[in-house]
């Protein structure tokens, strides 16, 4: 471990180094920090990291034409919850993160709701770059993309996924049945359950789902102490 440690201390000093050399004292990160200074080891083991890079590089559709920034997804690598939304918005595309804009905040009272925090869980989407507008995703969009988050799911092997609105439903369960048929059902997504709910812009604009999205998480907090189990059970209205 103390021997990774310098390594990557070398990697840092011999990196900012050679930017003083060719830029002087400005530095330029052509790609996010910590994908900098991976290890030769880091590239050979198929991890988030090496996905994330292939995102941040892809061009497979138009969208990346016009981000600020891609949103890969973020949480604990090792979350047993994964929850997977649409598409980053406004506020998520010019931070570069997952839920981070009213729809955010509301996903994390959600989730408090159910004693889950948000670095517990691995908050995703099945785009990664901003449609224009706020726009549906195209159908076209949305084949070049998901094998990024089916290589996700394959790293964080997730235990239970909760998808946000019709088309991370739709699209994980490779369907066209209704968010409203899916919401009362638990699927599968390779063998993982999969919750579906609506999204929390959907709340925003019609709090009466409120009611909706509370009976679901509730029903995902049960199956989560029954399949997972590594939480202190969890009690409705129990601090
Ligand atoms: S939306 Fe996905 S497939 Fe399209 S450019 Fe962005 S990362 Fe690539």
């Amino acid at each position: 471990m103390i021997e990774q440690h310098k390594t990557y201390i070398d990697l840092v000093r011999n990196y900012f180094h050679f930017q003083q050399n060719v830029y002087g004292e400005e530095i330029l990160l052509d790609k996010p920090v910590h994908l900098l200074f991976q290890t030769e080891k880091d590239r050979s083991e198929p991890g988030l990291s090496l996905i994330e890079e292939k995102v941040m590089q892809c061009s497979r559709c138009s969208l990346h034409k016009g981000v600020h920034k891609k949103v890969f997804g973020e949480g604990s690598k090792e979350a047993k919850l994964l929850i997977v939304g649409e598409a980053p918005g406004r506020e998520e595309d010019l931070q570069g993160k997952p839920f981070v804009g009213k729809a955010g905040e509301l996903l994390t009272k959600i989730l408090k709701a159910i004693d889950f925090t948000r670095d517990e869980v691995y908050i995703c989407n099945i785009l990664k770059c901003r449609p224009p507008q706020n726009r549906d995703p195209d159908p076209q969009e949305i084949k070049m993309c998901f094998p990024f988050l089916e290589e996700q799911v394959s790293v964080i092997k997730p235990e239970i996924i909760l998808a946000l609105g019709r088309f991370a439903g739709q699209t994980l369960l490779n369907t066209q049945t209704s968010l409203a048929r899916l919401r009362n059902e638990i699927h599968q997504y390779k063998g993982i359950p999969v919750f579906v709910t609506y999204h929390p812009a959907a709340l925003l604009r019609d709090a009466k789902k409120k009611y909706d999205v509370w009976e679901d998480v509730q029903r995902l907090r049960k199956a989560y102490d029954n399949l997972v189990g590594d939480k202190p059970e969890w009690q409705p209205g129990k601090k």
